[in-house]
């Protein structure tokens, strides 16, 4: 029979297992306290657990093997993990340093099959779906690793949060409760393509996480033309599920936008990024794309970045451009993985 990947139930779950064990219900909770606050990766590290029980805990359940690979420390350091699964696939994340404390990207699949034009994440297509104890574990060992407390989540690594919901709300109540981490949810912002019905399923779900929409083109024509999910849902479509989103949660939406030197700079972008998000409760962020070298694109200069930031402030869109963190160890996002991979 196939071993259950402990690390994914919850605390009640786990209460059920024990109880079919014939095992008091408060055992539950140190073992979960050893999964998800001690972060022991080995049943035999769980010291006020007889080897006894661990035995038989060994018999049904599993932790499954999440290992760092390699580790590339920029100067202001920003660090990139390389992890290798159980199948011996490899992922990343990324260690970010801010004043207020450290954040952690994570990524919620192997590959991605949305396949924007600018993403390297999606160049080989979608591998297989992260498990909700793989996401957690990249925090977990990237928290051990480096002997300081994550403050803060994002979910914008490799992936489509919102194209593995299952696991990405399991991860979302597993890294936020008492018992574990217990990482807020107003600390933890995730990034989303735009998959309009599962904004509105979060929204309903009443949590008090951040929101964050690639959006990256202004019109539907230009979106379509750099990224596939635009066939599918318009941008009215998903200005509207934001806002829903922003009223239900009263918290603010942010809009990713990376610019591409031609391809999504001009004035008649900031024209349209205005018309489309002037009434809403949200707050852009402009990114320099980082060059793809599959693709033929290249970022907006520096000073084009400040023009285009200013000329939105002006017309009332409030606006902020991303700091590049780990510039000098980059391969952006989902590109060092590739390297690895072959
Ligand atoms: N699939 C989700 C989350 C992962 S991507 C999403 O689409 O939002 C995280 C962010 O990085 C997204 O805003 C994505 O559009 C952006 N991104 C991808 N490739 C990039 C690149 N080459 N330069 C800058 N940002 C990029």
């Amino acid at each position: 029979m196939e071993k259950i990947d402990i690390t994914m139930l919850s605390l009640e779950e786990l209460e059920e297992a024990l109880i079919d064990m014939k095992e008091p219900k408060f055992r539950a909770k140190q073992i979960f306290i050893w999964l998800h606050q001690k972060l022991a990766d080995d049943f035999d590290k769980m010291t006020n657990i007889s080897k006894e029980l661990r035995e038989r805990l060994k018999e049904k359940f599993k932790i499954r093997k999440i290992e760092i690979l390699d580790k590339l420390i920029s100067e202001d350091g920003t660090t990139k993990y390389i992890f290798k699964l159980e199948d011996g696939l490899i992922i990343e994340s990324v260690l970010m340093k801010y004043s207020y404390g450290n954040a952690v990207c994570i990524s919620s699949q192997v590959g991605c099959r949305m396949g924007c034009k600018f993403c390297a994440s999606t160049l080989d297509g979608l591998e297989r779906n992260l498990f909700a104890s793989e996401m957690l574990m990249q925090i977990y060992k990237i928290q051990e690793d480096s002997k300081e407390r994550v403050r803060s989540i994002v979910l914008m690594g490799s992936g489509e949060p919102f194209d593995n919901f299952d696991n990405f709300l399991k991860f979302i109540e597993l890294i936020n409760h008492k018992d574990g981490l217990n990482i807020g949810q107003r600390h933890i912002t995730v990034s989303t393509c735009g998959i309009v019905p599962k904004i509105y399923e979060l929204a309903d779900k009443q949590m008090q996480i951040n929101l964050a929409l690639s959006l990256h083109a202004p019109t539907d024509e230009k979106r379509k033309s750099i990224m596939p999910i635009a066939n599918k849902y318009s941008l009215k479509e998903i200005v509207q599920a934001c806002k829903y989103f922003a009223q239900k949660t009263k918290r603010r939406v942010t809009y990713e936008y990376a610019l591409i030197s031609s391809v999504n700079d001009t004035k008649e972008d900031i024209e349209n990024i205005t018309k489309l998000l002037k009434h809403s409760l949200a707050h852009i962020n402009l990114i320099p794309v980082n060059d793809v070298k599959e693709r033929n694109y290249i970022k907006s200069s520096k000073e084009h970045i400040r023009e285009f930031s200013n000329a939105l402030s002006n017309n009332g869109i409030e606006t902020t451009v991303r700091r590049e963190l780990g510039s000098d160890i980059n391969a952006a996002c989902g590109q060092l993985r590739r390297r690895y991979k072959y």
